[in-house]
């Protein structure tokens, strides 16, 4: 490929900071390919594109108004349906193409990159919560010594912080210095040789564990977030939800512990009680709604208000 070429139009980081944000992006940043050498190839965005000098981080913001409608128990489905769904699976791809577009016009490569809601890589043991069934590639085998297992799917948190976007916060979610944690993030590697932005070195989540404390299902620790905990939780398992019934779960034998946000879940017991948790229907791909209200996300970003830091 002619990179570069004279007759090509010439790209800018200033450039397609600006595109981006004409374009919908609430936040653009460009990271140092240089910061994932010797990463985990299979998280790794070198494994996608070899000869890669970027990536380009893309914040898109989720509006507040949709989380806090769940808070207050007025709306739910929105925030899924427009928020989560629409977000990742109509604006996210739409966005990107434009922005590849105009990178490869340059004559460089972009390797556009969505969220991966559906699967996870080989030996990746976690789920989604956002969605009905979470896939393990666990069928899949490297093409030769050295290579990585196909696919990869980049770490979007590290990716996040490596384009300067935001700290990555007790509850495992970026926290962006504008939006708190109410964005979502695409991804390009590119070869396009640009001015990168530092990785994001600035303050923002201070432990104060008001995203523990708010979470129904106690699924976030020191370590990190529980996701098969999450999961149950994110489905409404808690008497919080207010569209539990008498009925749901009237028979098992635990169903005061579930209620309360006691009992522990792992994989196989997270599995076995989703087919009673079916209280609004799901959208398009999968998508469930959420039904702890986000209570993590909306405690940080209430919390990050007050201190200032937002
Ligand atoms: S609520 Fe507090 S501990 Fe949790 S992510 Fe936000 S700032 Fe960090
Ligand atoms: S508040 Fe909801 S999204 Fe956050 S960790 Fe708990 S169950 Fe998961």
């Amino acid at each position: 490929m002619n990179k570069g070429n004279k007759d090509r139009p010439v790209l800018t980081a200033a450039m397609i900071k600006e595109r981006a944000l004409a374009l919908g992006a609430g936040a653009c940043g460009i990271g140092d390919i240089r910061h994932f050498v010797g990463d985990d190839i299979q998280h790794n965005p070198l494994s996608i594109l070899p000869n890669a000098t970027a990536v380009i981080g893309f914040g898109i913001p989720v509006p507040r108004g949709l989380y806090f409608a769940m808070r207050d128990k007025r709306q739910y489905f929105n925030y899924t349906s427009l928020g989560v769904k629409y977000t990742d699976e109509s604006f996210a791809e739409i966005f990107l193409l434009k922005m590849g577009a105009m990178i490869e016009d340059a004559g460089y490569d972009a390797c556009l990159q969505r969220s991966v809601p559906g699967f996870r890589v080989k030996g990746d043991k976690s789920t989604n919560p956002e969605t009905a069934r979470t896939y393990e590639l666990e069928f899949a085998s490297s093409v030769g010594d050295g290579k990585a297992v196909p696919d990869v799917i980049i770490d979007y948190n590290k990716a996040a912080v490596v384009c300067g976007l935001g700290e990555i916060g007790m509850h495992g979610r970026v926290i962006n210095p504008k939006y708190g944690s109410f964005m979502r993030y695409v991804f390009i590697i590119t070869d396009m040789p640009l001015e990168c932005d530092e990785p994001f070195s600035g303050s923002l989540c201070d432990r104060c564990a008001r995203c523990i404390d708010a979470c129904p299902g106690r699924a976030i620790g020191e370590e990190g977030v529980d996701s098969w905990q999450c999961s149950v939780y994110y489905r409404g398992a808690h008497r919080s939800n207010p569209f539990m019934t008498d009925e749901c779960l009237k028979d098992h034998p635990d169903r005061e512990a579930i209620l309360n946000g006691e009992m522990r879940f792992d994989k196989a017991s997270a599995e076995a009680i989703y087919p009673y948790l079916d209280f609004l229907p799901k959208t398009h791909f999968g998508y469930l709604a959420c039904l702890c209200a986000k209570a993590c996300e909306i405690a940080c970003y209430e919390h990050l208000k007050e201190v200032g830091k937002l």
